[in-house]
């Protein structure tokens, strides 16, 4: 079996670059060792910066976000039971929409199917080998191999293709906290996000559609579901987001919850000969800042124009500048989202000095428009160029 772009994983990113490549003329095969049911239904991301949304539509695969996306233009920082908005649209110019990850990855999969992509689900990648394009996968019982030009390793943090990078240096922070999130059929109790920072720990109010909300408790790293009955989980987050002016977080019923670990982590370099790691294979951030599936976006952008770079011109400037070009967008985007972890979380092992000095930092962002600002242009996104 020959294609001319092996990608193993078909997350977000995966089918992504399978699809951008196709616009251009270049033929892809994706292995994803999941079903397709499960993959569609993954609870994860929701927000997408501007370039995302950029991308998406530019190339063709936006009409469902266009009708369903809910376009904000603010998130609000609550704390001491008082809010306070930072204007994203006012200070940046730049919007960010609420559209789930799991309808990306629907729409994504249909028009690849409807293209005639070769995605092939519940094929395991079992090896790779970054010097000669192999793959080595099993699907239905039998061990196959796929031959490449180019093989893109998009199968998340716990794939296999950023062990095929030998010397792979990593930089990791774990987070003495990890996130319960919910999914509830009820409409959302704001219209824009609320970022809660309290001393019980942190809460976010998002939402995915007018009548499903999502929300997050910071929760211990060791916290079991089973402790946390729904009315607990309401309580709690009514306490975090709690005001004196009568506002009020609407329960309803949960779908779906998890509990989430809260984890910094680099691979450099993201490439090796024939081998191009994108996404979460490559780097994840805690989900507080929102960057982890637009950072996926965002690596296989560039990547799908250093390949057609390659295929159309027979140059490899874009190519081996990849790694570079990408670590420093994604470095950006890990000091934005450790930023906002350590400003909004309680971290268990703060001492009175460490708390005042979040206070502190909490009142500066709130209160200067260049703090604002700051934040501001980071959570919508630095433009892709
Ligand atoms: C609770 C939570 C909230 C989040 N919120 C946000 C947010 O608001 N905004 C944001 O930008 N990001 C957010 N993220 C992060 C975002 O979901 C991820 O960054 C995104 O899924 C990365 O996409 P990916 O395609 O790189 O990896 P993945 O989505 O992990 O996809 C990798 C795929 O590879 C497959 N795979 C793995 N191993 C193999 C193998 N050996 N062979 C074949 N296939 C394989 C997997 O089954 C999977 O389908 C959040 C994450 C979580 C957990």
């Amino acid at each position: 079996m020959r294609t001319q772009v092996a990608i193993v994983g078909g997350g977000p990113a995966g089918l992504l670059l399978s699809h951008l490549l196709h616009r251009q003329g270049i033929a892809s095969v994706v292995l994803e060792s999941r079903d397709r049911g499960y993959v569609e239904r993954r609870q994860r991301a929701g927000m997408l910066e501007q370039n995302t949304t950029d991308v998406l539509r530019g190339s063709g695969a936006g009409a469902r976000l266009d009708r369903e996306g809910l376009v904000h233009h603010g998130i609000e920082l609550r704390f001491d039971g008082t809010g306070h908005r930072i204007p994203i649209t006012d200070l940046t110019g730049r919007t960010v929409t609420i559209y789930a990850q799991t309808e990306i990855v629907k729409d994504l999969v249909a028009l690849r199917l409807a293209d005639g992509g070769d995605v092939r689900f519940e094929a395991e990648v079992l090896a790779l080998d970054p010097s000669t394009g192999t793959v080595t996968f099993r699907q239905d019982g039998a061990t196959h191999e796929l031959h490449a030009d180019y093989i893109a390793g998009c199968d998340g943090f716990h794939g296999v293709s950023r062990a095929a990078v030998p010397d792979v240096r990593t930089f990791s922070r774990d987070y003495p906290f990890a996130w319960l999130g919910i999914l509830a059929d009820v409409a959302p109790s704001t219209d824009e996000l609320i970022y809660a920072h309290h001393e019980r720990g942190f809460a976010l109010h998002s939402l995915r559609s007018p009548s499903v909300s999502r929300l997050y408790l910071q929760v211990a790293t060791d916290a079991d579901l089973a402790d946390w009955s729904d009315q607990r989980i309401w309580d709690e987050l009514a306490t975090r987001f709690g005001t004196p002016d009568g506002w009020q977080l609407k329960p309803g019923p949960i779908t779906d919850r998890s509990v989430t670990p809260m984890r910094s982590f680099v691979a450099e370099p993201m490439r090796h000969d024939r081998l191009f790691l994108a996404g979460d294979a490559a780097h994840i951030v805690p989900p507080t800042g929102a960057k982890g599936l637009n950072l996926a976006v965002s690596d296989v952008t560039i990547l799908a124009r250093a390949l057609t770079e390659r295929y159309t011109s027979g140059t490899s400037a874009l190519l081996d500048a990849y790694s570079a070009t990408c670590l420093s967008r994604v470095w950006r985007a890990e000091h934005f989202s450790y930023w906002m972890t350590t400003l909004l979380h309680a971290d268990p092992g703060a001492d009175a000095f460490d708390r005042r000095v979040q206070r502190a930092h909490l009142e500066y962002v709130a209160s200067s428009p260049a703090a604002a600002t700051s934040l501001a242009e980071n959570y919508a996104g630095l433009p892709l160029e």
